[in-house]
């Protein structure tokens, strides 16, 4: 039996990671679930898998999971520390599928003990990359990416020399403002912003697909994971969403990974990895879809693209800035305090306050590093807010 914890178990990707493993109950022993508010769907699904273990991110909530797990056998635990230690508890594969900078240090944890790591959660890679990296191959713990566009690049690169890859191509749906004309993006509501045309994600990624900070943070996951030049990453706008991501090698071939928009893909592929299995993913109809469409992006509909080359070109402690003033843009514009197109010039102020005179900040990238610097551009980016708002 494969041991299994899943980091962010109530949310999208965990729902769906739990979707495959509750298909084999025999082929997986659960050690770890973990959540935030949901406790009912935590308590739930940890009964059901059998987990050892069930832990919310909130303190106050400790009560409430633990009356809810009472009889089942299952333990309960809260706080981020308790997640941490979730995550050292020996397991073959994690699931790390927390949303934001909070899911950086289990995966940390996770890989230390030598897991396989399969990672959704791309903010690990955008804030502390060469940490993870170095982590996996310091504990001889392998790293699967599990975003829809990054485990395409991973399986077109099966059996290939990187050296032969001349570009790689993330694609976009464009979110739900594609063909919004730009005067109008400042009026976008919420709910608005809240709707994807092809994916049923969480909301916060949904919002971040709309103004491509999505987009902006996978462009820097893809350099960080497969460690190819900023240059060599394009991102092409493909309505349909189903090329995820195309390899260009060095012949002129062009390999592309096309699947149905469903993530239970991605999530299978890494936890049957090495190996392929079955998957209840639809079977794509081409005949019938008629046609793919695609067309450039564009740096002034979605400035978060031009932004993200701007933390590729800094490097160091860049993107854990971007990361954090992007985290708390989004909360302003969820919270009412900001209008759509005002998210990407938090950013971009944040990144300013941070790097004066074009500058970089030199520290190596450490837990505590990346945490203090996550921390001054979180309050740079409330100043930036509060500042439009007065
Ligand atoms: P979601 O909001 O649906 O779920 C987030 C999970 O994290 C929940 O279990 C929640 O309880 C937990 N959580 C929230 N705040 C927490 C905190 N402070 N500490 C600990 N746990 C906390 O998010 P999602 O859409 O499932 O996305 C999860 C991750 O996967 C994100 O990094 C996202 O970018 C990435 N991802 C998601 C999709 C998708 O289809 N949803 C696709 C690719 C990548
Ligand atoms: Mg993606």
């Amino acid at each position: 039996m494969k041991k299994v914890s899943i980091f962010g178990a109530t949310g999208s990707i965990g729902q769906n990671t739990i979707d495959l493993i509750a298909r084999a109950p025999d082929a997986y022993d659960v050690v770890a679930l973990t959540g935030a508010s949901n406790i009912a769907q935590l308590a739930e699904d940890a009964q059901r898998l059998n987990a050892q273990l069930a832990v919310t991110a909130h303190e106050h909530l400790l009560e409430d999971l633990r009356d809810a797990l009472s009889g089942t056998g299952v333990e309960a635990a809260a706080g981020p520390q308790a997640i941490n230690e979730a995550a050292a508890r020996p397991a073959d594969w994690v699931m790390s599928a927390i949303i934001g900078a909070a899911g950086l240090a289990p995966g940390v944890e996770a890989l230390k003990q030598g897991a396989t790591l399969a990672l959704a959660n791309k903010e690990s890679l955008v804030c502390a990359g060469q940490l993870m990296l170095d982590t996996a191959m310091a504990h001889g713990a392998t790293m699967l990416p599990v975003d829809s566009e990054h485990s395409a690049v991973f399986q077109a690169l099966i059996g290939e020399d990187i050296s032969a890859v001349e570009r790689i191509i993330i694609t976009a749906s464009g979110g739900a403002f594609r063909d919004w004309p730009l005067e109008k993006l400042a009026d976008a509501t919420l709910e608005q912003a809240s709707s994807h045309p092809n994916w049923d994600m969480g909301q916060r990624i949904t919002i971040d697909s709309a103004s491509m900070f999505n987009k902006a943070m996978e462009v820097i996951e893809t350099r960080e994971y497969f460690r190819v030049d900023p240059s060599q990453i394009e991102v092409l706008v493909h309505p349909q969403s189903m090329i995820h991501a195309l390899v260009g090698f060095n012949d002129g071939a062009l390999m592309a990974h096309i699947g149905p928009p469903d993530m239970r893909h991605a999530i299978g592929f890494a936890l049957h990895h090495p190996n392929r299995t079955h998957l209840p993913v639809e079977r794509l109809d081409l005949a019938k879809i008629g046609s793919f469409d695609f067309r450039a992006p564009d740096d002034i509909r979605w400035p978060a693209l031009r932004l993200a080359r701007e933390v590729m070109a800094r490097g160091g402690m860049a993107g854990a800035v971007f990361n954090a003033a992007k985290e708390v843009a989004l909360d302003g514009f969820i919270g009412g305090k900001l209008r759509f197109p005002q998210m990407a010039e938090i950013v971009e102020d944040t990144m300013e306050a941070l790097f004066p005179d074009n500058g970089v900040i030199d520290a190596a990238i450490t837990l505590d590093n990346v945490a203090q610097v996550d921390h001054l551009a979180r309050q740079a980016a409330w100043a930036a807010i509060t500042k439009r708002a007065g």
